[in-house]
């Protein structure tokens, strides 16, 4: 077995592969192997791979790639990550990909979408509407056909047929995937200084570009390491980063905060791959079912989802209660109107609670992070120096 450092390494020049080389080996080894690229937050990865298909995450450019044509597809006032994922595919990084999936977050996906189709990128280009009802009466039938369209559109270019079986048992690698992610999430609550979070951004987002099976690998082995003890404990406050579910932040920016007396215990960085809170039920004889109820009714909250019924206040209430936080760092890329718009929601119920927050803005390339790092350390200071430990009461 590697040790923790390869495991690591290795992990980081996956996760930063703007060629795509693992997955773009894997497709050559067989013919009827596709390439799907799909855009943050979730979708559900096991219909590709039941289809003889990898899905590749595709989280932008981040710091590593030179905007030089994207500026020219948008105006100023929007994110960042659709410049850079623009830039990729003019420098032909997603050349050899066969289709892309776009779910629907935002105006911005949106329009992103639209360009892919005017750029004549890949076999197809999906712009994917998920239920915006979490009743499986009215949203069923809805949610399986625009998986069914995805289906369609891998069946045409490979003939691969999705048996009841196939589909099963890629539900139950995934269900392994996210098994171990939040394993290792949790020991890292209990020891946070066995593995920094840049540690975990990279192993968890090394998943989103090669095969399941070896990533799950990876983690196995990564759980394994830390179950005994390495590293020493910090005198750092534990603290959830919110509002980072789609533009990445850079990795610069996981450490600045880190360095600057945090351990980020909870975050929403790579919401996706754990996206459906649990496993997905395989009893039922039909997995298309499956997939769909665990949408509707297993789904983490989120800035991009609203759901009347289950306010994402409460459970981010009840998130910070499970992860025993001393506090939240509201971080969202500049300009993304889903991650702003609840904002004052979330901080008002942070007020009520008496939960302690700061928040800043980032974009996926900022490269100077000193007036955070005086943030975040005064943060921390006044929390260990002043405050009472966080108890939620009456949700
Ligand atoms: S960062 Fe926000 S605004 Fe930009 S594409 Fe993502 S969800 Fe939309």
């Amino acid at each position: 077995m590697d040790t923790p450092d390869v495991i690591i390494r290795k992990c980081e020049e996956l996760a930063f592969d703007l060629n795509f080389t693992r997955a773009k080996e894997w497709k050559a080894q067989d013919a009827s192997r596709v390439l799907v690229g799909n855009m943050p937050i979730y979708f559900p990865r096991e219909l590709v791979h039941a289809a003889n298909g990898l899905c590749v995450g595709i989280l932008g450019g981040g710091d590593k790639k030179l905007i030089i044509k994207g500026d020219a597809y948008y105006q100023s006032y929007i994110c960042h990550m659709p410049r850079s994922i623009v830039e990729l595919v003019l420098d032909g990084h997603f050349e050899g990909f066969d289709g892309f999936i776009f779910p629907s977050i935002c105006d911005v996906i949106r329009n992103l979408s639209g360009m892919f189709q005017l750029m004549g990128k890949g076999t197809f280009v999906k712009y994917l509407d998920y239920p915006q009802n979490f009743s499986a009466s009215v949203s069923e039938d809805f949610y399986i056909n625009e998986l069914q369209y995805v289906l369609d559109q891998i069946y045409a270019i490979n003939k691969v047929e999705v048996t009841a079986e196939r589909l099963k048992n890629s539900i139950q690698l995934y269900n392994k995937n996210r098994s171990l992610i939040t394993e290792l999430y949790d020991i890292r609550q209990q020891f946070p200084w066995r593995l920094t979070a840049a540690d975990v951004y990279h192993i968890v987002r090394a998943g989103y570009v090669i095969p399941v099976e070896e990533h799950n690998e990876i983690l196995e082995a990564m759980i394994q390491h830390i179950q005994v003890d390495r590293g020493k404990p910090v005198d750092k406050i534990k603290v959830m980063v919110m509002g980072a579910f789609c533009e990445q932040p850079p990795v610069g920016l996981i450490k600045t905060i880190e360095m600057a007396g945090c351990y980020i215990i909870e975050d929403d960085f790579l919401l996706g791959a754990r996206w459906v809170q649990g496993d997905i039920e395989t009893t039922s004889g039909n997995p298309m079912h499956d997939l769909c109820m665990a949408y509707l009714e297993k789904s983490t909250f989120s800035s991009s989802v609203y759901d009347v019924n289950n306010p994402k206040e409460n459970r981010l209430m009840e998130l910070i209660k499970k992860r025993k936080v001393d506090g939240i760092i509201f971080a969202a890329p500049s300009f993304c109107d889903p991650a702003l718009l609840d904002h004052p929601i979330l901080q008002k119920a942070c007020n009520d609670h008496h939960v302690r927050f700061i928040s800043f803005l980032y974009s996926e390339n900022t490269g100077q992070f000193k007036v955070i790092k005086e943030q975040v350390g005064t943060f921390s200071d006044s929390i260990k120096l002043w405050d009472e430990p966080v108890v939620i009461n009456n949700l």
